[in-house]
């Protein structure tokens, strides 16, 4: 690192490590386990995997990505934001582990920050918030629109997840008519539950319209965050949320269970096996029903 670089860093008490956390106060014993790592379900779209950068480009689309990956598989914050070069448009489930360095010397933003942005516009903030009454620019916060539900961080150098699941807003006529919505959870804890987006961008996002597909941002914000375990699950609108298939379960289904990524999983229950069979004969003796009265008109 050039000198006066280092210089700076120091001054703003930007020592990071993954080494012991001393002097921090553990709350429980849990915050400084790791969060155990989710490996991508069949049909996943595997953004890193702990070896190639491939699926990411720089920010600004044409320079080299300045990030590394570590001997351990570590992705680590380095040079510029970071997008994928897909883009992303339908509803999704996007998983991403992360750790943040311990910065005692720093603190508030300067902290661990970093930031997962969906579609390059929403971020839900990375940072070192272990401990704290977090705020909307807190880890957790969807940055300037909602703090999180509760603090659910592990200590800084302990691998946490977030679970995202989002639904983007509707347009119509160039109108929107309906806010994005974004369901969180850290370390399998719910953060955000259902929550509107105001915004159309949130603070360093791309922006760009907002009726259209973006991709997934991850910010550098200077400070040696890591990723590891990165992969997204597109969704079709019907199984768009956890939401519709809570709903789904609670309307006549009680033999189902709705998985981590909101799907509905009927099992084998019988009763809404019939009851598909039936809206099915319904369906058919309709159509029947209609063919024969076409048929007569004749
Ligand atoms: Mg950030």
């Amino acid at each position: 690192m050039h000198s006066f670089t280092l210089c700076l860093a120091l001054l703003a008490g930007g020592q990071a490590s993954y080494g012991p956390l001393d002097g921090l106060k553990i709350l429980k014993a849990a915050d400084t386990q790791d969060h155990p790592s989710t490996p991508a379900p069949a049909g996943a779209v595997v953004l890193f995997d702990g070896k190639s950068t491939e699926a990411f480009q720089h920010r600004d689309g044409k320079s080299p990505i300045g990030w590394k990956v570590t001997p351990e598989g570590f992705l680590e914050v380095k040079g510029g934001d970071i997008v994928t070069k897909e883009k992303f448009s339908t509803p999704m489930h996007l998983h991403v582990e992360f750790r943040v360095p311990y910065m005692p010397k720093a603190s508030g933003q300067g902290r661990g920050n970093s930031g997962v942005y969906v579609q390059g516009r929403y971020e839900v903030q990375v940072l070192d918030s272990y401990g704290l009454d977090s705020k909307d620019n807190d880890c957790g916060g969807i940055y300037g629109v909602a703090k999180p539900l509760v603090n659910a961080c592990k200590a800084p150098t302990v691998w946490q997840a977030y679970d995202i699941d989002f639904t983007p807003p509707v347009f119509e006529g160039g109108k929107k008519v309906k806010e994005g919505v974004i369901t969180v959870k850290q370390n399998g804890v719910t953060i955000h539950d259902q929550q509107k987006i105001t915004k159309d961008n949130t603070t360093a996002g791309l922006g760009g319209n907002p009726a259209e597909g973006g991709p997934i941002l991850l910010q550098d914000h200077g400070n040696p965050v890591q990723y590891r375990n990165i992969w997204v699950v597109k969704k079709t609108k019907a199984a768009a949320d956890g939401g519709n298939a809570r709903e789904e379960k609670l309307a006549g289904n009680p033999g189902s269970t709705v998985t981590p990524a909101g799907f509905l999983d009927r099992g084998n229950d019988e009763g809404m096996i019939r009851r598909v069979k039936d809206r099915i004969e319904d369906r058919s003796q309709n159509l029947l029903g209609k063919l024969r009265n076409r048929l007569r008109g004749r």
